[in-house]
């Protein structure tokens, strides 16, 4: 396959002059406004870009010509399950019916209640836990809820000097980021040979000062912890409470359920398993399920069920507030509206295509995976080259490259998940990709990607020095 990114040169390309000439401005006088505002809350005038529609449009047409996305080909990024969202989710969060404001009292969203009531049921029924917060707005803050969850709950038992959570080394970094803003110790834990938690190290690890493990099952390797109940029993032994990172459900969607394993605690990350956009730090939704004993400490308000209708209120220990009102609404219907219209057939008919596509997509390779064998992702190793260097390579072909360089007990890893919407072709796509800068001289790509609108990019200037309003940039 021949691929070209839209390659719209800064010069031909006004992404940010026509906002900064002397043209972009355009003052609105505000003399004549009718509305009584309070006079330290008013402007006499704005000063607004001064863009036809036409130049808008193309504008963001172009924008959307150099970047890549879900929407223009397959995006296997391991462990992030970006999974193709279905344009009716978007249609459904459209429906102005949705946009009330949150100030409205019980009595008159009863509706946005019964959405949120319901999701909340099917969430605990697809996690097999009691109870579900939908309010945390992403999944590591639904981590840093779930560990506060059990820090409230081990202090309200008289055992608050319980101060350390186990994390295994292949975690994703918001687990130990998150037991350490909880402010536990956070005591990494290696795993074994064959890629899974070592049994006796935990043994060795858990004591009464355990307030929990955290743990990813099917973990980032793709591997299933098949000692999962002696696991649970280790650490409820000594006092401790299992927590379920969901990043991975999309493995066991419809077929195993988290709560059945153990697991007291658990996040879902709806933007991997239920198809909702990813945030990329926007607004986003990592509803946390819990089991009944932990039920009074979920934040508020909650909603319930009263018999006549749906209504919010404060659970009796609540750990308090994480997230405006109820969460991120319109993220939430998404993920109501793809649940609802899966089903349980078709939740479960996802985890089927998901572990199949990685198995095939694996099959594909030439390359060594050194953890077999694995389910909806796996983790292949570049061997001598260096993995930043393939996923640079592999945008030339026409796809995003696959997660790099993590768990670090894969050699040179790319973490690999072409999730269930792609089909057969999209993943012979991807194979070749792979075999063909595999195959490749490490030189012969040192100036990749090529083809792609932005080259080799400063990737540490990117995340760190983000800029994300024309107000911040400088003009040359
Ligand atoms: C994505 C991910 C998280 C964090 O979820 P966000 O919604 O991105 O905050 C946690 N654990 C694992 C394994 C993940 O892949």
């Amino acid at each position: 396959m021949i691929y070209d990114q839209a390659r719209w040169r800064r010069t031909e390309e006004p992404v940010y002059e026509p906002l900064s000439a002397e043209k972009a401005e355009r003052t609105v006088d505000l003399d004549d406004r009718d509305v009584p505002l309070p006079d330290e809350l008013t402007r006499d005038e704005v000063t607004l870009p001064r863009l036809s529609e036409p130049e808008l449009a193309r504008h963001y047409t172009r924008l959307s010509q150099m970047t890549y996305g879900v929407d223009s080909g397959p995006y296997p990024l391991g462990s992030c399950t970006m999974k193709y969202n279905p344009k009716f989710t978007e249609d459904v969060a459209a429906d102005p019916a949705g946009l009330i404001h949150p100030h409205r009292g019980d009595e008159t969203t009863q509706g946005t209640l019964e959405l949120c009531g319901r999701l909340q049921d099917y969430l605990a029924r697809i996690g097999g836990m009691d109870a579900v917060t939908l309010q945390p707005p992403a999944g590591a803050a639904g981590e840093f809820t779930g560990i506060r969850i059990a820090a409230n709950y081990h202090d309200h038992r008289g055992e608050s000097h319980r101060d350390e959570v186990i994390v295994p080394d292949t975690a994703h970094g918001t687990n130990f980021a998150s037991a350490a803003l909880a402010g536990y110790d956070v005591i990494e834990l290696p795993s074994g040979d064959d890629g899974r938690i070592d049994l006796s190290a935990l043994e060795a690890a858990t004591s009464d000062r355990t307030a929990a493990l955290m743990l990813t099952n099917p973990n980032t390797l793709g591997l299933f912890e098949r000692d999962i109940e002696t696991i649970a029993a280790t650490v409820h032994d000594a006092g401790g409470l299992l927590y379920y990172d969901g990043a991975n459900l999309n493995a066991l969607l419809g077929r195993a359920r988290p709560g059945d394993m153990g697991f007291d605690i658990m996040h879902y990350n709806v933007h991997k398993t239920f198809a909702t956009p990813h945030g990329g730090g926007g607004p986003g939704a990592g509803p946390v399920g819990v089991t009944e004993d932990l039920q009074p400490f979920l934040p508020t308000p909650h909603i319930r069920e009263t018999g006549d209708g749906f209504e919010t209120y404060e659970p009796a220990q609540s750990i308090g507030k994480v997230h405006g009102f109820c969460g991120n609404w319109l993220v939430l219907i998404k993920a109501f509206a793809y649940i609802a219209r899966l089903g349980d057939p078709g939740l479960a008919d996802t985890s089927a295509k998901a572990v199949l596509n990685a198995n095939y997509l694996g099959s594909q390779l030439d390359m060594e995976i050194p953890h077999e064998p694995y389910h909806h992702e796996f983790v292949a190793s570049a061997g001598d080259k260096d993995a930043a260097e393939v996923a640079k390579a592999m945008l030339d072909h026409g796809v995003h490259p696959p997660t790099t360089k993590w768990p670090d007990i894969v050699r040179e890893a790319l973490m690999t998940e072409p999730t269930e919407s792609e089909n057969r072709d999209t993943l012979d796509q991807l194979a070749r990709a792979f075999n063909t800068v595999a195959a490749g001289d490490e030189d012969d790509f040192a100036d990749a990607p090529r083809r792609t609108s932005a080259r080799r990019i400063d990737q540490v200037a990117a995340a760190r020095d983000v800029r994300l309003s024309w107000h911040d940039v400088e003009f040359e």
